[in-house]
C-alpha cells in the first residue's frame, strides 16, 4: 500500500487545475502531511493566493520558486486567504503583508490559539488516520528489514523538498492542550521539555508574530472576486471553527482548505469555542454536499478530487463508526467513565495522550449534546460519561 496522497512530498511542477487556477505544493512536514497546496487565483492585476504554507524562509523560497514558474512575484500577490487558523495555512501570509502590502482574507472568527501558536504541530489529520499511517510505515520497515535492504529510509524518490524541521511525518503530536487542567478533568498535560524549548526559541525568532492580522474579514455568503469571477464564502466550523471554503459556481470548482480532503479524515478537536464542534463539522459537511454543480475539489492537502458529496458522506461515516465504538465501550465499561479511559479503548498505548483524549472528548460530548450520554463529575472534577 502507497503513502496516502497528503502525505506525499511537495512536487515544485505547478499545474492549472481550473481557468486561471494554478496548483502550487509547498513543502511541511507534519504528522500525516508532506505538502500543503497554495492555490493561486490569476486576474488581470496579478494573482490572490489561497494558504500560503507555514512560517518561516524555508517556505518563502518554495513560495518564491511557484511564482516563479507561472511568471509572477511576490508583489504580484494583491489577496491572501486564509482557509482557516493553521499555520500550514497562513504561515506565508504575514510576509507578503509586511513587503508587499496583500490584503488578507479570512473568517471574521479568524483567532489563532495560544498553545499553538508557534507549533507546527497542529494536529491536522484525525488520530485514527495516524495510526493507520503508523502501522503502515511499521509494516514497511519491517518488510526492509525482512529483505536485508539497508535503504529503509523513509520518503519516497520523487522527494524534491525536504522539510525543514525534524518532526518525523508519523510522530504523534502530542498536541493540544497543556498548562493547565483539562476541560474534561483530571491531569493537566505538559509538553515535553524538549517541546518547550524548542516554543521558546521560536517565540524568540518571531515564530509567534507570523499570525497575519486579517485585513477583510468574511462571512457566510460572502462574495468575491476573484481569478475574474464571483466565487462565493462559505462557514464550515468543524476543523476549526473559523474555517471556510470557496464556491466558484462558474467554473464548478470548491476550494475545500482542510474540511474534506481527499483520503484523510481532519482532526476534530473537543477544545474549540464551539459547544459541540463535531455537530458543527457535520452541518458543514452536509452544507457542502449538498451544492451541485461541482466538477473538482481543491483540498489543501492531497490532489484535487471529482466526487465531493461521495467524500463528505464517507467523512461522516468515519464519525459514526466511531459513535458507535464509544457506544460499544461504554457498554463494556457499564458503568461511568473517563474521556482518559474511553481514549484508552479506541486508541493503541503510544497514542495515548491530549489529542486522543481531546478527539474522544469532542465525540462525547457530541453524545452528551444529542442526549445520548450523561455525564457528571466525579469528587476530583473528572467528568464521567455513560451512554444510553
Ligand atoms: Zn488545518
Ligand atoms: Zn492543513
Amino acid at each position: 500500500m502507497a503513502k496516502r496522497q497528503e502525505q506525499e512530498t511537495a512536487n515544485p511542477e505547478v499545474t492549472e487545475v481550473a481557468p486561471n487556477v494554478l496548483r502550487m505544493q509547498l513543502p511541511i512536514r507534519m504528522p500525516g502531511l508532506g505538502h500543503v497546496n497554495m492555490y493561486a487565483l490569476l486576474d488581470d492585476h496579478g494573482a490572490a493566493v489561497v494558504d500560503p504554507g507555514l512560517p518561516g524562509p524555508f517556505n518563502w523560497k518554495a513560495i518564491e520558486n511557484r511564482l516563479r514558474q507561472a511568471e509572477l512575484k511576490p508583489k504580484d500577490i494583491h489577496t491572501v486567504i486564509v482557509t482557516h487558523s493553521h499555520p500550514d495555512h497562513f504561515g506565508g501570509a504575514a510576509r507578503f503583508v509586511k513587503e508587499h502590502g496583500a490584503k488578507v482574507i479570512a473568517h471574521r472568527s479568524f483567532r489563532f490559539g495560544i498553545a499553538e501558536s508557534v507549533s507546527n504541530n497542529t494536529p491536522e489529520v484525525s488520530l485514527e488516520d495516524l495510526e493507520a499511517q503508523r502501522d503502515l510505515d511499521d509494516g514497511e520497515e519491517a518488510e526492509a528489514r525482512d529483505e536485508n535492504d539497508t535503504g529503509a529510509t523513509p520518503g519516497s524518490p520523487h522527494d524534491h523538498d525536504h522539510g525543514h524541521n525534524t518532526n518525523s511525518g508519523t510522530n504523534t503530536p502530542q498536541m493540544g492542550w497543556w498548562g493547565g487542567p483539562s476541560p474534561w478533568g483530571g491531569q493537566s498535560a505538559r509538553p515535553p521539555l524538549r517541546r518547550r524549548l524548542q516554543w521558546g526559541i521560536m517565540r524568540a525568532l518571531g515564530g509567534a508574530m507570523s499570525v497575519p492580522e486579517v485585513s477583510h474579514p468574511v462571512e457566510q455568503g460572502d462574495v468575491l472576486y476573484l481569478a475574474g469571477r464571483e466565487m462565493f464564502v462559505l462557514h464550515t466550523p468543524g476543523h476549526t471553527p473559523d474555517h471556510f471554503c470557496l464556491h466558484d459556481p462558474e467554473a464548478g470548482i470548491f476550494l475545500a482548505g482542510d474540511h474534506v480532503l481527499p483520503s484523510i479524515t481532519p482532526h476534530i478537536s473537543g477544545i474549540s469555542t464551539s459547544e459541540d464542534p463535531l455537530l458543527s463539522f457535520f452541518y458543514s459537511l452536509d452544507r457542502v454536499g449538498e451544492i451541485s454543480g461541482i466538477n473538482k475539489a481543491l483540498p489543501a492537502h492531497g490532489h484535487p478530487f471529482d466526487d465531493l458529496t461521495k467524500r463528505t458522506e464517507e467523512i461522516k461515516r468515519h464519525h459514526f463508526e466511531r459513535l458507535d465504538r464509544i457506544r460499544e465501550i461504554s457498554r463494556e465499561f457499564g458503568r461511568p467513565a473517563s474521556v482518559e479511559e474511553f481514549s484508552k479503548h479506541l486508541f493503541k498505548q503510544r497514542s495515548w495522550g491530549s489529542m486522543a483524549e481531546s478527539e474522544t472528548y469532542a465525540h462525547l460530548e457530541h453524545l452528551r449534546h444529542a442526549r445520548e450520554a450523561e455525564s457528571h463529575r466525579d469528587k476530583k472534577g473528572v467528568l464521567l460519561y455513560l451512554t444510553s
